[in-house]
Formats: structure tokens, C-alpha cells, sequence
């Protein structure tokens, strides 16, 4: 077999894997970046760019008071305080070195929103396929270090006394032994594409429609189990709720209207679920509904706070893709839609009543999103529904690690040698998630990663 050493392997070419790879470079180290699929950027390419920040200069600007313990406190909430507190501190005191360094990269956000599990708009939009180019760049630019795709991990390499010292790999020219003086990362992302994993895992997620980066089948967390990795958060995976039944690979249609205002009914007309709350336990409420459908349903003043161009909030772009139903009564938009229209026309009726009376809302929402924001009332024709479904676009579970990035096996004790960041770790949501946390946990904990092995004694 052919053996090639460098300072560091890091296994996974998404925004994980290239911020490790990359922040190794910039410091000098020479590395390896394997990715299985031909092309880099899994998951993390297809996302909508969306990273979750606090205390950040476009939030000054716009006048958004946010700060670390306002994140860990939503982070806390909405992950059912479920969360691993070592890892909350750990991304709330290492975000403004990756929020800077992406300022030294060129990055600032076009725009910042609130969005699932925040109380302050904190979603930074970012070009997220510049950010892979760029990123790729970085480590290309540093003789010594390579990024190979189209070759794909398959075991961890441990020695006598249990260290990862590299990975065996299968590239188009054969199999390959890459070892690592400081270590190997795993950024391999999550499992949403296996199959065999959800049956193990979260069988009930099966009936969602399987996404993400093609190469999430859970390698990352196989190859770390076989060595005894433990395990967090496993029954915590969900869907994503808000996405069109025809949703294809090259665009994501998701929406997600009822942060601007709108109500979300299944085909009988009735609402299920409170629909402030985090888009993930929305998608598992969605996945008990018939045909697991639950229509966004608005009129025309949320209609007008559609935003060209910015990912969950452009209505105009899916309704001239033919995806929402309008019509001047909530009958017809019912009939066209395929929802109950008695069941609709009285869902609305007792939820504009009760916004009306400032009585209690009958499944408890009291705001927009996450505590902010003031219901609107549903009755300023047209009308719109848009139907969506639960997406099985990322797991955010996974092997427990410490918050500087390093395995934990089973039993607690640490995998020397073995880093892991990004999607397959589990502690750091909980139950649900917010909205930017996934982009921004692994580029900035694919930078811990790295740092902690540049700051190791190589041998
Ligand atoms: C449609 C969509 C929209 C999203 N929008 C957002 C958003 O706006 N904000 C946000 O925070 N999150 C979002 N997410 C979630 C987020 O994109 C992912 O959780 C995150 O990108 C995961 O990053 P990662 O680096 O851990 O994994 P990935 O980006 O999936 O990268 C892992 C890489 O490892 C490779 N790999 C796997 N196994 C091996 C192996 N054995 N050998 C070599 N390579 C391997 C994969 O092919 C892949 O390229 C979205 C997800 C989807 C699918």
C-alpha cells in the first residue's frame, strides 16, 4: 500500500474540513484534505448560507442588541436544554476569532435575520460557494499540503496503544495509507442519506424526504464507533420542516413564511403545531400529519415581506416556480390546494379571533419566531398556501468530543489523536436547532481543531 505522511489528515470536504484544513495551512502545517465525492462542499455547499452570530459589526448596524449569553440562553431553549454548556461556551468564545477571520477573508453578510430558535436576528448571510473556492484556495497555496478528491476514508489507522495516527483511504488510483504527525480530523457531516443508519438511529425519519451533501452516510461516525467513540444526541435527529414536496438536489425550496406570519395547516384544514418553534420540531410534528404535508398559509401582507434572493424568505421566486396557490378566498385557495376548505375557513377564523381578543392563541403561539415578533391576523386577501413537507437535510448528532474538538470514547476517556467537528458531533443542540449554528459550529470548530494540533509537539 502506498504511505503518505503530513502533519495533519482531515477527512471531509465541506465547511468543516476546509476551515481545519485551511487554518493548518495558513499556520504552516502541512495537510491533506480528503474528500470522497468528486467534488468538494457537501452539505455545506448546498446550504443556504445562513452562519449564527452574536455581537457582530452588521448587527451594530442594524441595531440589534445581541450578545454571548442572549445566544447560549436561545441555544439552550430550543435545544431543550439538552445542550452540552462546555461546548455553548467553546463556539460563544471562539465566534469572533471566526467571524474576524472571515472578515480577513474578505466575507461580510449581505443581510442578517431572525430565524428558527434565535429571539435576535442573528443569521448572517455569506457566500457560501466563494467561501469553499477561497477556503480551497488557502490550503492549495501552501506547499506540502494537497486536497484530494474522489478518495474516501475508510478506517482509522490507531497504534498499540490506541492513538489515531492516520486513515486508510480508497482513491481512483487505489488504496492509499495518509498518516498524520498531529492527528486526524473528522468533518465528514452527518447521515441523512443512509438509509441504514436512520433505521438504526431514528427510524421514525425514514418517512422524511433523505437530503444533504450526498456523501452524508455517517462514514465519520462508523469508522470513530469501530474504535469505541460514545455517542450523543442520536434521538434528537429530525427533519427540517418547510421544504416542497419536489424539492430537487440542485435547489432547496425552502420556505418558511410562518416566521413572517403565517399559520401552517395539515389537509384537513387544522393546525398541528406552534409555529414559532424551531423548524426542526415543527418538521417532526409535520411528519405525523397525512401525506406528512403541512401548508404555509398567509395573505397578501405577508406575501409583501418576500425577499428577493434571500434563502427561507423568497416567496416571489417559488410561486414563479408554480409552487404556491393564490386565490381571493380562503375556499377556493383551500379546493386548489387540497386542504379541507371548511376546516381552513375555521382555523382561521378562531386564530384571527383570538389575536383579535388577545386571548390565548389555542396551540399557544404567542409571537413570530422564537418569542419575537406580534401575530398577524390572517385576512387581507389574496390568499396563499404553500405546501411542505419535513426534509431529512442533516443529523446534528453524533460522537461526543470535548470542546477542543478531541474524541471521547464511550467510557469518557479521550481518543488520542482523533478530532471531530461539524455535524457528526453531538452536545451541541440538543433536541432542535437554530438556524446558522451548523455552518458556524464547523468552521469554527474545524479552526479549534486545527489549532490544537498546530499547537502540539509534532513528532
Ligand atoms: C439544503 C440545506 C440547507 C442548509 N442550510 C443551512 C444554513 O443556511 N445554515 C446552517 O448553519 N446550516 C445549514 N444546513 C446544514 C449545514 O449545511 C450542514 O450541517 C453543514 O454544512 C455540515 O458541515 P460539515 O462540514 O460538517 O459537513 P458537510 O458539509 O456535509 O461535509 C462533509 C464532507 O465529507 C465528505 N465525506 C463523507 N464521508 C467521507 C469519507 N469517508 N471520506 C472522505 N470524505 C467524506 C462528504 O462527501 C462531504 O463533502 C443546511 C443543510 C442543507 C442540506
Amino acid at each position: 500500500m502506498i504511505i503518505e505522511e503530513f502533519d495533519a489528515v482531515v477527512v471531509g470536504g465541506g465547511i468543516t474540513g476546509l476551515a481545519a484544513a485551511a487554518t493548518l495551512a495558513d499556520a504552516g502545517r502541512s495537510v491533506v484534505l480528503l474528500e470522497k465525492q468528486d467534488q468538494l462542499g457537501g452539505s455545506s455547499i448546498m446550504s443556504g448560507g445562513w452562519f449564527a452570530f452574536s455581537g457582530t459589526d452588521e448587527q451594530a448596524r442594524l441595531g440589534i442588541a445581541d450578545d454571548s449569553e442572549v445566544f447560549v440562553d436561545d441555544m439552550r431553549e430550543t435545544g431543550g436544554n439538552r445542550t452540552d454548556e462546555t461546548l455553548l461556551r467553546a463556539y460563544v468564545n471562539e465566534q469572533g476569532d471566526a467571524y474576524r477571520w472571515l472578515r480577513q477573508l474578505g466575507f461580510e453578510a449581505d443581510v442578517v435575520k431572525i430565524s428558527s430558535g434565535q429571539s435576535r436576528a442573528r443569521s448572517h448571510l455569506y457566500d457560501i460557494h466563494r467561501l469553499v473556492n477561497v477556503l480551497r484556495g488557502r490550503i492549495e497555496a501552501r506547499p506540502g499540503s494537497r486536497v484530494i478528491t474522489g478518495c474516501a476514508a475508510t478506517r482509522l489507522v490507531a497504534d498499540e496503544l490506541g492513538a489515531v495516527t492516520g486513515v486508510d483511504a480508497e482513491a481512483s488510483d487505489g488504496a492509499v495509507r495518509f498518516l498524520g504527525r498531529g492527528g486526524v480530523v473528522l468533518g465528514t457531516g452527518g447521515f441523512s442519506r443512509s438509509a441504514k443508519l436512520l433505521e438504526i438511529f431514528a427510524p421514525e425519519q425514514l418517512a422524511g424526504i433523505r437530503y444533504g451533501g450526498a456523501g452524508s452516510t455517517g462514514d465519520g461516525l462508523t469508522m470513530a464507533w469501530a474504535l469505541g467513540a460514545g455517542f450523543r444526541d442520536m434521538g434528537y435527529a429530525s427533519g427540517t420542516y418547510g421544504s416542497h414536496p419536489l424539492t430537487g438536489d440542485d435547489e432547496h425550496e425552502l420556505l418558511t413564511a410562518f416566521y413572517m406570519g403565517a399559520i401552517i395547516v395539515n389537509e384537513q384544514g387544522k393546525r398541528f403545531v406552534d409555529e414559532s418553534v424551531s423548524y426542526k420540531t415543527i418538521g417532526s410534528a409535520a411528519l405525523e400529519q397525512s401525506n406528512g404535508l403541512g401548508f404555509e398559509v398567509f395573505d397578501s401582507v405577508v406575501r409583501a415581506k418576500s425577499q428577493p434572493g434571500v434563502p427561507l424568505s423568497d416567496i416571489a421566486h417559488l410561486e414563479a416556480k408554480g409552487r404556491v396557490f393564490s386565490a381571493s378566498t380562503l375556499e377556493e385557495l383551500a379546493t386548489q390546494a387540497g386542504i379541507d376548505p371548511a376546516g381552513l375557513e375555521e382555523t382561521v377564523a378562531r386564530y384571527n379571533a383570538a389575536i383579535r381578543s388577545g386571548g390565548p392563541d389555542e396551540l399557544a403561539r404567542t409571537a413570530l419566531c422564537n418569542g419575537v415578533g406580534d401575530l398577524l391576523t390572517i385576512d387581507a386577501p389574496p390568499y396563499y398556501a404553500y405546501p411542505a413537507k419535513s426534509l431529512m437535510t442533516s443529523t446534528y448528532c453524533g460522537l461526543t468530543v470535548t470542546p477542543e474538538t478531541r474524541v471521547l470514547r464511550v467510557d469518557g476517556s479521550v481518543i488520542n489523536g482523533l478530532y471531530a467537528a461539524g455535524e457528526l458531533v453531538g452536545g451541541f443542540h440538543g433536541t432542535a436547532y437554530m438556524t446558522g449554528t451548523a455552518l458556524s459550529k464547523g468552521f469554527i470548530f474545524g479552526r479549534v481543531a486545527a489549532r490544537h494540533i498546530h499547537l502540539k509537539e509534532l513528532p
